[in-house]
């Protein structure tokens, strides 16, 4: 029940009307008793400094920030976290009185969700697949974890190569980096242990589509999607018909989500909690 004290918390992105974000979060409040309502805006680009500084003026406590708004939206910070600042991109933002903190929880996402799947990416090679907002967060938990070789393949050689080198700038860990094309990944295929699609092949309007053939790696290799929605792409559905360890990125977005909404409430609530939330609602 929304009142006069009720709290705001948002999302802005282009297109919004698909997202999970506000079950999620409503469904955390709710069952945690606090008085927050989280709604989406779908907004323009040129429009944005407007909406985040307009959110801040309305007294809202965050909002996340989706695609296409998560670079572009930094420079309208007062303070930018270290992790949004390594990967370049801001998924959260908190209004703390006149501050505007701008956080990334992708990368804790994506760490999470392996945790909960018993992979572990120490020591291991991971290929990359996409050069985007996404892969940015997943490098960084690649290194954070320790990752021994990380390929990041593109479908512009200049991209990946771009990234290989900001990325090996930055390393504090010995990896071995690789700049790759798709024609490319023939070289490294029975190589690699963990494969990532970070492109939007396989989600709507891409269904049926994957970057690559999952059948050309080893089996042993652990297939893994950014994608939630479907649940099992064409990447993964190939993977997992091979036998493949598969893994989609819907315990990205939940572990995610509990960590911004820890940022903004101090609160949490547990990934299982919304998951049945999601199942219950009709969602996945
Ligand atoms: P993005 O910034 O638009 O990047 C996507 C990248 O995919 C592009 O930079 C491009 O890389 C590649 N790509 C785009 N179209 C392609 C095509 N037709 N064929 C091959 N490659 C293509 O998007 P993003 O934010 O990184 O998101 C990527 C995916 O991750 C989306 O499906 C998104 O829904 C998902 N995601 C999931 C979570 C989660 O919590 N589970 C969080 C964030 C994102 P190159 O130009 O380098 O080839």
């Amino acid at each position: 029940m929304t009142d006069a004290k009720t709290k705001g918390l948002g999302l802005l992105g282009q297109p919004v009307s698909h997202s999970f974000s506000p079950s999620i979060h409503n469904a955390i409040s709710e069952s945690l008793g606090l008085n927050y309502t989280y709604l989406a805006y779908d907004v323009d680009p040129d429009q944005l400094e407007t909406a985040v500084k307009g959110l801040s003026a309305l007294g809202y406590r965050g909002t996340n920030v989706t695609v296409p708004h998560k670079t572009n939206v930094m420079p309208f910070l007062t303070e930018i976290r270290r992790e949004a600042r390594i990967i370049g991109a801001v998924n959260t933002i908190l209004f703390d009185n006149n501050r505007l903190i701008g956080y990334n929880t992708d990368c804790y996402g994506f760490t999470k969700m392996l945790e909960d799947e018993a992979v572990s990416l120490g020591n291991q090679r991971v290929l990359i697949l996409g050069a985007g907002g996404a892969a940015r967060a997943v490098v960084a938990s690649c290194m954070l974890s320790k990752a021994s070789e990380i390929y990041i393949c593109s479908r512009s050689k200049s991209k990946s190569n771009e990234y290989v080198k900001e990325f090996n700038a930055n390393q504090t860990n010995d990896i071995k980096w690789e700049a790759l094309t798709y024609d490319e990944i023939a070289s490294v295929n029975s190589r690699v242990d963990v494969v990532v699609n970070c492109t939007p092949l396989g989600m709507h309007p891409n269904e049926g589509r994957t970057p690559v053939d999952p059948s050309i790696f080893n089996k042993n290799c652990v297939l893994v999607d950014l994608i939630y929605n479907p649940a099992r792409t064409e990447f993964l559905r190939i993977g997992e018909s091979k036998g493949m360890k598969v893994i989609n990125g819907l315990g990205m977005l939940i572990h995610q989500a509990l960590e911004a909404y820890r940022i903004w409430t101090g609160q949490t609530q547990s990934a299982e909690f919304v998951k049945s939330a999601l199942e219950n609602r009709g969602i996945i």
